[in-house]
């Protein structure tokens, strides 16, 4: 029976299109088109392989301003971050079509012979996507995984499936040969799982919930199949009294509220050193209310709605539970709109302090020393990013060192870089996307003795 889904437009409510939904005999006989194109991929000469993926690249260039209207009218995200986001699909690309090349392994030392490495890549790699950063996460799975020579298959989130459906043409469009890259929407329970059940499949690359993310680790060990998962976070934003306070105000709403708050990387524990607590909160608060939330289509706005009724339902609840100290603001109407908020947190036990709220709320609290901040950021299961804002450069370094994440940034919110490695410590994930080994991770070291006789 043939299922379909409706896309809905998060800033007005309206129905966009009718998606149709992948069934398990669907998925198999697309896993085993990707097996089937696997070899000739795998086999291609390296600059060939680059040269497609240069392709691809450029394709996806010329249809940066499409792809960015389709993630504003599917995902509610604003203007600037749709076409940010398209433009790191292309950047990711070309910078791993460098990879074919130089996928070196080693030579090594050894009495009677020689004795090579190789980067094998894996076979058919299963990319599963979560509906917040539906463009840039694909990327960071299919560019590495097909420069190393895999063939893939890409599951959207249900939610948001039109920019992975449009990369897959375009794909095709560069010249990417059928089964190489195929972009197959449809349910977690029905596609996703098969990925992690089907034999074809040698990797599972999953970006999403904590929750899922230990049932696909926990079904992958069936088939020892390889696993990278990039999960829930609730990263500390660190504020000493040292720091140049005006600037680290102005900078925390867009470390929360980018995407409206739905980001893995959400700085959505703010810890202000005491001495300086009142004087941030009260540059924060104009910072908060300037915000401009506005229909994610007008080139002006910073924050769009979220992403449907559910989650305004659930960042609801949380907010329910506690005292709003002040919030900003959001248009009236249709859409699942809800206005940047700010609690400050009573104690560590409540689920806004201890919870991944994805949405734009964010808790305050105040620190008494070094050794309190850092064991305030590290008191949670998460540990994907955080920020330091001081002007004292040992404390900075020691404090980078002691936060359990895998992505700090001293006094600024760094976003993700393509080519800087990006992951979680502890609950938050295994392994590493992105940077210059990412292609690495989508292979398998071979160890040859070639005999001198
Ligand atoms: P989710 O876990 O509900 O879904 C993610 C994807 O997994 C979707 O495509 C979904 O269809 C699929 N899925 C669901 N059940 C499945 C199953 N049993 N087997 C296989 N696949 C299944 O997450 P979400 O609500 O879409 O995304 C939000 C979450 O993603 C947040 O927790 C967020 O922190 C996390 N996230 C993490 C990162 C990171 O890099 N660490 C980046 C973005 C989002």
């Amino acid at each position: 029976m043939s299922t379909t889904y409706t896309v809905v437009n998060p800033a007005t409510e309206e129905a966009v299109v009718e998606v149709h939904l992948a069934d398990l005999a669907e998925t198999d006989a697309a896993i085993e088109r990707a097996a089937e194109a696997f070899p000739a991929w795998r086999d291609m000469a390296p600059g060939d392989r680059a040269t497609l993926l240069r392709r691809f690249a450029a394709i996806v260039d010329e249809h940066v301003d499409e792809l960015a209207e389709l993630e504003v009218r599917n995902s509610g995200h604003t203007w600037g971050n749709a076409t940010w986001e398209a433009r790191n699909v292309r950047d990711v690309l070309n910078y791993y079509s460098a990879a074919p090349e130089r996928l070196t392994g080693h030579q090594i030392p050894v009495a009677g012979g020689i004795n090579v490495t190789f980067h094998e890549p894996l076979g058919v790699v299963g990319i599963i996507v979560p509906w917040n950063f539906p463009m840039p996460i694909a990327g960071w799975g299919f560019g590495p995984a097909l420069a190393a020579g895999n063939t893939v298959v890409l599951k959207p989130a249900e939610l948001t499936p039109l920019t992975a459906v449009r990369l897959g043409e375009l794909a095709r469009e560069a010249g990417v040969p059928e089964g190489v890259f195929t972009v197959i929407p449809g349910k977690g329970s029905i596609v996703g799982e098969r990925f992690v059940t089907h034999p074809a499949v040698r990797k599972v690359c999953f970006t999403g919930s904590t929750e899922v993310g230990k049932k696909i680790m926990a079904g992958a060990a069936d088939q020892v199949k390889r696993v990278t998962l990039e999960l829930g976070g609730k990263s500390a934003n660190i504020v000493f009294a040292d720091a140049d306070l005006a600037k680290a105000a102005a900078a925390a709403p867009s470390a929360v509220f980018d995407n409206a708050g739905q980001d893995c990387c959400a700085r959505s524990r703010i810890l202000v050193e005491r001495s300086a607590y009142d004087e941030f909160v009260a540059l924060l608060e104009p910072a908060v209310k300037g915000v401009k939330v506005l229909d994610p289509s007008d080139r002006t706005s910073e924050m769009g709605p979220l992403i449907s009724a559910a989650q305004r339902s659930t960042v609801q609840g949380f907010v329910d539970e506690v005292e709003v100290a002040f919030a900003g603001s959001s248009p009236d109407g249709s859409g699942f709109w809800f206005a940047p908020t700010v609690v400050l947190a009573g104690d560590t036990q409540q689920r806004i302090w201890r919870e991944e709220v994805f949405g734009p709320v964010v808790a305050v609290m105040p620190f008494d020393s070094e050794e309190d901040a850092v064991r305030l950021a590290n008191d949670t299961e998460f540990g994907l990013s955080g920020s330091i804002f001081t002007r004292d450069l040992g404390r900075a370094l020691r404090v980078s060192r002691g936060v359990e994440a895998g992505n700090l940034s001293v006094n600024s919110h760094s976003s993700v870089r393509y080519w800087t490695p990006f992951g979680g410590f502890k609950q938050s994930g295994l392994g590493r996307e992105l940077g210059p080994d990412a292609p690495h991770s989508f292979t398998d070291v071979k160890n040859v003795f070639l005999s001198n006789d």
